[in-house]
Formats: C-alpha cells, structure tokens, sequence
C-alpha cells in the first residue's frame, strides 16, 4: 500500500506542477495590447504623415503660382512703362492689372507664411508619433521575446510532467486513481494533502493521533475528516 500512496503523492506534485504551468503559461502577455496600441499610433502617424504631404504639396501648388503671378506682374509693368503704350485707356487698364497681380502676390505670399508655420508644426508632431510608434514596436519586440523563452520553457515543463504522469498513472491501482481524480475536481485540484505535526496542510484541520499515526504507517488510505483529501506523510 505504501507504494501506491507514494504514487499518489507523486501523481499529485506532478499534477500540481503541470496545474501551475498551465496557469502561468495562460496568463503570459503573448504581446496582444501592445500591438493594438502600436497599431492605433501607427495610424495616427499615417494621418500625419497624409496632413504633411498634402500641406508639402499645397506649398508647392502655391510657390509656382507665386513664381508665375510675379513673371507675368513684370511682363505687364515692361509693357506699361516701356514706353511703347501711348493709350491711355490701355494704360489705365494695364496699371489696374498690375495692381491686382500685386494683391495677388501679397496674399499668396501671406497664405505660404501661414504654411511653413503650419508645416513645421506638423513636421514636430510627425516625428514625435514616429518616436512614440518606434518606442512601442521596441516594446512589443521585448514582449514577444519574452513570450517565446517562457511559453517554450512552460510547455517544456508541460510535456516532461506529462511524461512523467503517465509512467505514474500506469503503476496505480485504477480504483485509487478514479477517487483521486474524482478528489482533484472537487477540491480544485489538491487531492492529496501532506499531514504534517498533526494537521492536514490542505485544509489545516488538526486530527487525533491515532490517525496521524495510521497516516504515517502508509498501510491504508487516510483521509482528513475536515477536506476528505487523501493524507500523505510527505517524502
Ligand atoms: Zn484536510
């Protein structure tokens, strides 16, 4: 009988250990949040990036229109003052359009002052997401990493358990391992509880000594009278 309870007793550290893999290997950050949050800043600096290269263009859009609003101001201003209008009415006409190629420049060259300041905010804005987005995909390689070391050890622990577990199933009496496994479901998983100076370490329930004593003989399975678990004098 002894044999068999020490078997149980194995079975039990064996599941134990397996129970706490498990738990740990599920409750391991496999990177999920950090890479929604990378995602989310990724597309936030897309957006600035767009914002950027659509103000980049519109400078450029208004650049040529400065370059060809001042060109065809000079043309004009050649043809009024060169000496060969003698029309006044032409004149007249032509003054009123410089004056407007004038208004002209002046607001484009307004409208590209606003844009450079507006560029270069979005320029700092830009690179400050950037460096958020990289700092969080660094974050996210570090988590990953870790995920892979420790889920590979985990499932390591796991499976050698397992094996272990089987070669100690396959020595029990099956009557013995159905009450345990029975015990495991109801307890939530400690089925077998080592009795220690008098006291069941499962539920900490002193017993007589005569049932420690028997306990501690390994000639039949003992059971606490307070948690049911199957005792066991500890190895
Ligand atoms: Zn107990």
């Amino acid at each position: 009988m002894k044999e068999q309870l020490d078997l149980l007793f194995d079975l039990q550290q064996l599941d134990t250990k397996i129970d706490w893999a498990t738990r740990e290997l599920n409750g391991l950050d496999d990177g999920t949040a950090k890479r929604a949050e990378l995602s989310a800043a990724e597309a936030q600096l897309a957006g600035l990036e767009d914002a950027l290269r659509q103000a980049n263009g519109e400078q450029l859009d208004k650049e040529l229109q400065l370059e060809s609003t001042e060109t065809e101001r000079k043309d004009k201003w050649g043809k009024a003052y060169g000496g060969t209008i003698s029309d006044p009415k032409e004149l007249a006409s032509l003054e009123r359009k410089i004056e407007e190629l004038q208004r002209r420049r002046s607001k484009l060259e307004d409208d590209l002052l606003t844009l450079y300041d507006d560029i270069e905010r979005r320029t700092e804005a830009a690179d400050v997401q950037r460096a958020t987005a990289e700092r969080l995909r660094q974050e996210l390689d570090t988590i990953v990493a870790t995920f892979q070391t420790r889920s590979a050890e985990l499932r390591e622990v796991i499976a050698q358990a397992g094996g272990e577990r089987e070669s100690v199933v396959a020595g029990l009496d099956a009557g013995l391992l159905a009450d345990y496994e029975g015990l495991r479901h109801k307890t939530g998983g400690l089925a077998v509880a080592v009795a220690k100076d008098q006291l069941c370490t499962g539920c900490r329930v002193s017993m007589s000594l005569m049932i420690y004593e028997s306990v501690l003989a390994c000639k039949h399975v003992v059971r606490c009278e307070g948690c049911r678990r199957i005792l066991h004098p500890g190895k």
